[in-house]
């Protein structure tokens, strides 16, 4: 919803938004290792595909990918939408297994890691209010879309076309 909201504040193009928006969700593909168990998943979420190398990375996938099918250059969008989920995982590193560690930016190059309770003391304390400050914000943006009927989902899926096919053919 923060790369959602930042994409629409710049006013920028539907590729545009939804690599923002992609590139905001995708770090957390490190969740599939869900697929190998719990444990994996513990061990592997949070890790080096959290860090800014690899970030990069897949930015530049996601970039390449609309180039290829858009002829739109989007990769500016796509290193902010993984910049902002890098940051705003921070705040979040509790909900990280190894959170003792914290996040590993700046893998493979250094083993310095970014957590919240290696900053600040009462780290859940401060993760209740950040994390809730997220979400309250972001629900009252999208409450405040809703009304004006623009949904954040229909710039990669418009369910009005799908429900104006379904009027036509009744
Ligand atoms: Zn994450």
């Amino acid at each position: 919803m923060v790369a959602y909201a930042a994409g629409r504040k710049a006013d920028i193009s539907v590729n545009k938004m939804r690599a923002i928006t992609l590139a905001g969700v995708i770090p957390d593909v490190d969740s599939v290792s869900i697929v190998f168990g719990i444990e994996a998943f513990k061990n592997f979420h949070g890790g080096p595909v959290h860090s800014i190398l690899v970030g990069m990375i897949l930015a530049l996938v996601i970039a390449l990918g609309f180039y290829l099918y858009t002829r739109e250059n989007v990769l500016l969008w796509s290193i902010i939408g993984v910049f902002f989920h890098l940051l705003l995982d921070i705040p979040n590193t509790l909900n990280y297994e190894q959170y003792f560690d914290g996040l590993r930016y700046f893998w493979p190059f250094s083993d310095y890691r970014i957590a919240l309770q290696n900053v600040v003391p009462n780290p859940e304390a401060w993760h209740l209010a950040i994390v809730t400050a997220i979400f309250g914000l972001s629900i009252v943006y999208f409450v405040i879309l809703a009304r004006k009927d623009a949904y954040p989902w229909r710039i990669w899926f418009d369910e009005k076309k799908l429900f104006r096919k379904k009027e036509d053919t009744t």
